[in-house]
């Protein structure tokens, strides 16, 4: 296992909440870790993988949506994927061919 990336092990993020009584601010489980404060190795590859598809689709100056809509996936499934979650992952996967 290898300490999260995203809260440094904490396994909680401090973050910016918008709820019916207004924003409030306040420490949420890490998505990443979900509050674990580790991750699996593969989880760790494929967070990398999301890093360089980032970087490759920025390099081609696409918005997240358009390169969402080239590859056939919903803007927020490609989200999952350029975050590493895991999840979303396995369900690609899943799908090719
Ligand atoms: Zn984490």
């Amino acid at each position: 296992m290898l300490t999260c990336p995203k809260c440094k092990g904490a396994g909680e993020n401090f973050a910016v909440m918008c709820g019916p009584s207004g924003g409030r601010t306040g420490n949420v489980r890490c998505s990443t870790c979900k509050g674990a404060g580790v991750i699996s190795e593969k989880h760790a590859a494929f967070i990398e993988q999301g890093e360089k598809m980032k970087q490759d689709r920025q390099s081609r100056d696409l918005s997240h949506r358009e390169e969402a809509k080239r590859l056939g996936l919903s803007a927020a499934e490609y989200s999952r994927l350029e975050h590493g979650d895991l999840e979303a992952w396995a369900r690609v996967a899943r799908e090719l061919p």
